[in-house]
């Protein structure tokens, strides 16, 4: 790896660095099959992913015909794998071995190990014989979304495919290593004014929230709508804030912190709530219902903007999915992507369908939403919210962080990059936005 890297540090044409032979194993962080009952019995909060991801070396799988192979320099940390380290909801080598089940090549992902990582920045080393429109020193970043393009059903929506699957959480071979294998129908040109850890850190959730909220399958966001977001400083939400800011809503962000209301009202977002000074408690202690904490909510929100929600950005789960689905506008949407704090959830009926109110399901986003997220990247009208850096070495100490809640917006990781700051060829841009690039980094 050490000359891979030399050489795409002296600027190395494709044709050179494509006669480079690949070493036979390279370093990844990686899950264990044979530790995937490790936590049996343990409390979620008492997982400690330092224990469950191990970096090393691992071998170098062959690609296939469709894929690349990409010399990963920055990659970041996303809920996910926190899950995969956690072996929670579920283990990941299920997901694998089905897919191991579906051909050939595909029988590469299902190991005694996962390499785990949904997000990277790079330079494509290798192209398999069927790829058309990348080649080797192209400067890449990587989406997460994994499609069969033989499956009819991907070819409307891709996410909709049948067999659609999140890379490096639910195939093999992620972006938390020096190398990754990915489909050529992941790749995205690498934003210019970025690092490559700038770079690294914004596909998944960047995606994740245009889908949301900008696509017409998402919340399909006008302007003047009032956007609620939760966690408005975390991944998701950190890019929800940009977007509504951008697309002329009026984002009411929800933090934890002072200090992450110092944040939300630097990147322009003016209703803050800090959901710990209000200490809302939407649940009893006997796990039933607090009404009149919805209220409360409600009555906050009115009185920072005057009105009820168009839209709620949701993505905590349990603990505020009844209040969210209760404070959104009448004929509102609440749109969802996940459950951090419990998948099982509960709302009261009455106002949803008395309030006519709309609840949408969203996951990642399809090759085009997570190009156009890009592409807003690429021209600085979207910025990347990394917060720290890490190196490759201390995945397990970032997974924990995020894990716990101690990190704001995204953290990067280091892989072949030696350092940070490296990879920016657009100082023109970068210096038009620079204050930007800095909102999380305290
Ligand atoms: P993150 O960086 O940890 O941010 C989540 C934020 O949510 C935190 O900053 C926290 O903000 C807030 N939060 C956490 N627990 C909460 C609770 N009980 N009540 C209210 N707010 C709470 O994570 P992320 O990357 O934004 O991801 C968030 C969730 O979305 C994860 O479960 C992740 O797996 C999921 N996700 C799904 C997709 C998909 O495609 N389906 C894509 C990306 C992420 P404060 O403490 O400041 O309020």
């Amino acid at each position: 790896m050490e000359k891979i890297l030399e050489a795409i540090q002296n600027g190395a044409t494709g044709d050179q660095l494509a006669a480079i032979p690949l070493p036979s194993t390279y370093r990844a962080a990686h899950v264990l099959k044979s530790e995937e009952k490790m936590w049996e019995g343990v409390p979620s909060n008492e997982k400690d992913p330092r224990k469950s991801l191990h970096v090393g070396e691992v071998p170098m799988p062959e690609i296939a015909p469709d894929e690349v192979a990409i010399a990963v320099m920055a990659s970041s940390i996303n809920f996910n794998t926190v899950w995969s380290s956690l072996f929670e909801p579920v283990s990941t080598f299920g997901p694998m071995a089905r897919l191991g089940r579906e051909s050939e090549w595909a029988k590469r992902h299902d190991r005694d190990y996962q390499v785990v990582g949904s997000d990277a920045s790079g330079v494509v080393l290798r192209v398999g014989s069927a790829v058309r429109t990348w080649k080797p020193g192209d400067k890449v970043t990587v989406h997460c979304n994994h499609v069969d393009d033989q499956d009819p059903s991907s070819h409307d929506d891709s996410m909709m495919g049948s067999n659609q699957r999140i890379w490096g959480y639910e195939t093999n071979f992620g972006g938390l290593a020096d190398v990754a294998i990915v489909k050529a129908n992941q790749l995205m040109p690498k934003p210019a004014h970025l690092t490559w850890e700038e770079a690294a850190v914004n596909a998944l959730c960047n995606s994740t929230s245009y889908r949301m909220l900008v696509s017409k399958n998402g919340a399909n966001m006008k302007q003047g709508d009032v956007v609620l977001i939760w966690g408005a400083t975390g991944g998701i939400g950190a890019y929800a804030v940009q977007y509504v800011l951008n697309g002329g809503g009026i984002p009411v962000g929800v933090v934890s912190s002072p200090d992450k209301a110092d944040i939300l009202r630097e990147m322009g977002c003016e209703a803050v709530i800090d959901r710990k000074a209000a200490n809302y408690r939407f649940w009893n202690d006997d796990n039933t219902h607090n009404e009149s904490e919805w209220r409360r909510l409600g009555a906050d929100i009115r009185g920072l903007v005057g009105e009820d929600p168009d839209i709620v950005f949701e993505h905590p789960g349990r603990s505020t999915f009844a209040a969210s689905m209760y404070v959104a506008k009448k004929g509102g949407t609440v749109v969802t992507c996940a459950a951090t704090s419990g998948f099982m959830m509960e709302f009261d009926n009455r106002f949803f369908w008395m309030r006519l109110k709309k609840l949408v399901g969203s996951h990642f986003a399809n090759y085009k939403e997570s190009y156009e997220a890009n592409r807003l990247i690429a021209k600085g009208m979207i910025h990347p919210v990394m917060s720290q850096v890490f190196d490759l070495a201390q995945t397990g100490e970032a997974a924990y962080q995020v894990h716990h809640n101690m990190h704001e917006g995204k953290l990067g990781v280091l892989c072949l990059s030696p350092q940070e700051g490296l990879g920016v060829d657009d100082h023109e841009l970068r210096a038009k936005v620079a204050d930007k690039l800095n909102w999380f980094r305290r």
